[in-house]
């Protein structure tokens, strides 16, 4: 660990004549945040949980004993994340109308829903086997039958310009050439979460089984309703912002207009439904992504307790990452630092026990290490900081860092994550974290990041590695 030479650059670029304060990371806080985030009495963390809503609180109050200032929206800690929860009541019902004579199918046996409307009715049936069959517009009164294959249902909808399908009353595709198995039980629907735009800008798709396909093709002046039984909530869910202002440089007092944001997801994936009576049930979630949230809130106390930083820094703990990055793609739909104003998101995901492969206790891996400057910025500081060891596992798209790298901004992760078979499981407990190895990589990740804070390192795509689709929506 090279502790010397960065300090020196900190002292030099702030220009302060007291010595800085050395950081207060202690492994009994690291401890202390990982046990209680990941205690069973949190539940897991799950987005819109009772568990999630006590982990917002514990963060939103140690950033404020460890002297951040609030960073959401009216000097709030918070801020709040409108979602939907979708919630299935009852088997969905189907059914078709042919000369006022109605005929019911069934989930499984005859259909599935891929993407649900709550309900339809009396929807009239346009039969499309070829390109010019097509409506020219959308139209919500309509259920458009698609007997194609994907790829030519992804054609004929390209060459009218309708998208893909989206404004139709509901899509209807090709599913299993025979009858599918008989779902009766509710367990087996879904209750999912997401935003409330969702439902809005995509198709509703229902893949039709032989049968029902055939009665479709068949049927004249046929119509035809779906009701999924489905209620939907509004909730609000959190993101916890803090902030630490930056003053510049001396010599560049204009780094004090920009902003790294840093990140770690305080959600995790809740209790295991399909648990033994009697058994753990709870995901705990240690070190995903507890073990991230601990090391960025060390940090944080760190650089507050330290010299101010040239730039702002947003400790930003995201909800919903686990369910598809959704506090992250809301906060920069509704960003606290202007985005063109952001100079890089640094997020931590997976800290909590040592990688081999990124060389054992004290080393963290960095994902992306290959697209920008950053990697060879840490190596040539001596940062115990290694190139993702695992390209294949496409761990730069796997975490909050991309939502921030879909929309331009150069977004990288610092994990030592070792593949271990714990991920995902009941058994991600705070007994497995090493405490030794978090504590010394937090250390190394405190100057990854004051090196990007304090403007030593200006965070830039190499030529030609920026991902094709920067600006890209999910
Ligand atoms: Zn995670």
């Amino acid at each position: 660990m090279t502790l010397a030479p960065l300090f020196v650059l900190a002292l030099s670029l702030s220009g302060a004549e007291t010595p800085a304060v050395v950081p207060a990371i202690t492994r009994a806080e690291l401890s202390h945040t990982v046990s209680y985030l990941a205690s069973d009495e949190l539940e897991g963390r799950a987005t819109a949980s009772e568990g999630i809503r006590k982990a917002a609180e514990h963060l939103a109050q140690r950033m404020q004993l460890a002297g951040l200032k609030p960073g959401g929206p009216e000097d709030s800690w918070f801020q709040v994340v409108p979602m939907e929860r979708g919630r299935a009541t009852a088997m969905p019902e189907l059914s078709l109308t042919v000369a006022g004579v109605t005929r019911a199918f069934a989930l499984g046996v005859d259909y599935e829903i891929q993407a649900e409307p709550l309900a339809v009715k009396d929807l009239r049936l346009v039969y499309v086997s070829a390109p010019e069959q097509l409506p020219e517009t959308a139209d919500p009164k309509v259920a458009l039958v698609l007997d194609g294959s994907a790829g030519q249902r992804r054609e004929w909808l390209a060459a009218k310009k309708l998208g893909e399908g989206q404004g139709f009353g509901l899509i209807i595709t090709r599913g299993q050439k025979g009858t599918g198995r008989p779902r009766s039980e509710l367990r087996s629907r879904m209750e999912r979460i997401d935003k409330p735009i969702a439902r809005q800008d995509q198709p509703f798709i229902v893949r039709a089984n032989g049968p029902l396909l055939e009665a479709l093709q068949q049927a004249k002046d046929a119509t035809l309703s779906l009701d999924t039984k489905v209620v939907v909530e509004r909730m609000d869910c959190r993101n916890v912002i803090g902030r630490i202002d930056g003053v510049g440089t001396k010599e560049r007092p204009e780094l004090a207009e920009t902003a790294l944001v840093l990140s770690a997801h305080y959600d995790h994936i809740g209790l295991d439904a399909g648990a033994a009576e009697g058994a753990d049930r709870v995901h705990n979630g240690a070190d995903d992504d507890a073990s991230g949230c601990a090391m960025m809130l060390e940090i944080a106390g760190a650089m507050a307790a330290g010299e101010a930083p040239a730039r702002d820094v947003l400790v930003f703990f995201a909800t919903a990452e686990e369910i598809g990055l959704l506090g992250t793609e809301y906060y920069l739909d509704h960003p606290l630092a202007p985005l063109d104003k952001t100079v890089a998101n640094l997020n931590f995901e997976m800290v909590g026990r040592p990688d081999p492969k990124a060389g054992g206790v004290g080393k963290l891996w960095f994902t992306g290490h290959d697209r920008t400057n950053l990697q060879a910025a840490y190596s040539a500081a001596g940062l115990a900081i290694v190139p993702d060891p695992y390209p294949d596992q496409s761990f730069f798209e796997r975490s909050d860092n991309y939502a921030f790298v879909k929309r331009g901004v150069v977004g990288q992760t610092l994990s030592s994550y070792n593949l271990h078979k714990d991920y995902h499981h009941v058994s991600d407990e705070v007994a497995l974290i090493d405490f030794e190895h978090l504590e010394l990589a937090t250390r190394e990740a405190l100057h990854a990041v004051r090196m990007v804070a304090d403007g030593s390192v200006e965070p830039l795509w190499l030529p030609g590695r920026v991902p094709t689709r920067p600006g890209a929506r999910r």
